[in-house]
């Protein structure tokens, strides 16, 4: 497996070759500005001890503070960290908002937790990072194996320490406490608004034929709102199952399933085929919304989509998307398609800012506007570098971020 920091240097250089950035400013981009190590000593239910290392890393902020969400998973490494860190930053400045990146994780299996654990690691871990965050500094969000409620505790732990409420330091929190009305779906919405632009660039018709591997938070959503714009949602897969059917699935009736059963196989909706055949199917659109390097060099020849829309962050591997884009099949970049996320993350910062809610339609219009400008700005980049709508989305950024630095006389 690539060590993903090296991947993510290695596209900065890649993207420095087509552009030609100013040696100063890439040299400062290839590592990030702090990472902070902290030890989490958490009594567990038993009596003992245990100690866990957590991470934050602090990449870019020339752009506004740093932005990215904290995940809790037993395989974080310092080196995933920063490179999600990095990943931030270009999408925070492809969808010009003003923030930087940044990216947190602790090394634990939250399965194995019980509530009380998981709440006194949530806890320890927001205390350890309280010199570092603040609604101007550093602004983190759910990720992986976090949400809502683990966002909550984190708030009240750095709010009980600085001694005021700061509601923005953290984003993704329960409504009840200055969550944003869209957040739940904000990162399917996005897509949505990405795919829309991307059928119309490519001259297929909003009919077109979707397969989404992922039926989790990006992946159900999305699924439910294509269905509703008209696109033909011919196949669904989790980790169990890929469900298939040429007319179309019934995507409410497959959720209702999945609700009680916790799977997709079953339903009697559609076909069932091993999960990893959702790669395969004919279809025009291809959405992977579940894990990293999910179409790789084994299985890269498997695809017949004619569009690739990245939910997931990096589900396509460097050797696939050449290959992929030799054949003609065009790969909709993670860092403009899942950008949907953290730009509500934004809107809910500002308005915690401001100490005042929006409605959930000035959200959903907002989000519109952001995201059909990032995918013309993305275009418009690809086609004067005459390169993928990845590099496309990198020179964007990357301009971005260094002009910024620039600005700041930091090179
Ligand atoms: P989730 O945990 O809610 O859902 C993941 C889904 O993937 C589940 O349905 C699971 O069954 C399925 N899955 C797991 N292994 C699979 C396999 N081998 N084959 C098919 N399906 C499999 O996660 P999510 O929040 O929807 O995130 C999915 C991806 O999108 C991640 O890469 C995440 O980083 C990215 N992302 C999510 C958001 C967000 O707001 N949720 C924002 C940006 C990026």
């Amino acid at each position: 497996m690539n060590n993903p920091f090296e991947s993510a240097k290695e596209q900065l250089s890649a993207v420095q070759a087509i552009v030609g950035f100013d040696t100063n400013i890439m040299n400062q981009l290839m590592s990030p500005k702090r990472v902070i190590e902290v030890s989490l000593p958490i009594k567990m239910d038993n009596g003992e001890v245990e100690v866990f290392i957590g991470y934050r890393s602090q990449y870019n902020d020339a752009r506004g503070p740093f932005k990215g969400g904290i995940r809790f998973h037993p395989g974080v490494t310092l080196d995933e960290v920063k490179a999600l860190s990095a990943w931030m930053t270009w999408k925070c400045a492809v969808v010009d908002i003003p923030l930087g990146g940044g990216k947190g994780g602790v090394i634990v299996d939250p399965k194995k937790l019980s509530l009380g654990e998981l709440e006194r690691l949530s806890r320890a871990y927001a205390r350890a990072l309280t010199p570092f965050i603040g609604p101007d500094v550093d602004v983190p969000a759910p990720d992986v194996s976090t949400d809502p409620r683990i966002m909550g505790w984190m708030l009240d732990e750095y709010e009980e320490v600085v001694g005021h409420r700061a509601p923005g330091v953290i984003t993704g929190k329960p409504l009840s406490i200055g969550g944003s009305k869209v957040r739940e779906y904000s990162t399917a919405k996005g897509a949505f608004h990405v795919i829309e632009k991307a059928v119309q660039a490519l001259g297929l018709t909003h009919t077109a034929t979707v397969a989404i591997q992922g039926f989790g938070n990006g992946g159900s959503f999305l699924a439910k709102i294509l269905q509703e714009a008209g696109y033909t949602v011919v196949a669904l897969a989790d980790s169990q199952t890929s469900v298939y059917d040429e007319v179309g699935l019934d995507v409410v009736a497959l959720e209702k399933h999945k609700k009680v059963t916790g799977s997709l196989k079953g339903s009697g909706v559609g076909k069932d085929f091993p999960s990893e055949a959702i790669l395969s199917f004919a279809v025009d659109i291809l959405i992977p919304a579940a894990l990293e390097n999910a179409i790789h060099e084994g299985n890269m020849k498997d695809v017949k989509a004619k569009v690739i829309v990245e939910v997931a962050n990096g589900p396509v591997t460097p050797d696939a998307e050449v290959y992929l884009t030799s054949q003609g099949v065009t790969v909709v970049p993670d860092v403009l398609a899942n950008a949907g996320g953290v730009t509500v993350s934004y809107f809910e910062q500002v308005q915690n800012a401001m100490n005042y809610a929006w409605e959930e339609q000035d959200i959903v219009d907002k989000l519109r506007v952001t995201m059909d400008t990032a995918f013309d700005a993305v275009w418009q980049e690809k086609e004067t570098y005459k390169t993928t709508m990845r590099m496309g989305a990198y020179a964007l950024a990357v301009k971005r971020v260094a002009q910024a630095m620039k600005d700041r006389g930091r090179c």
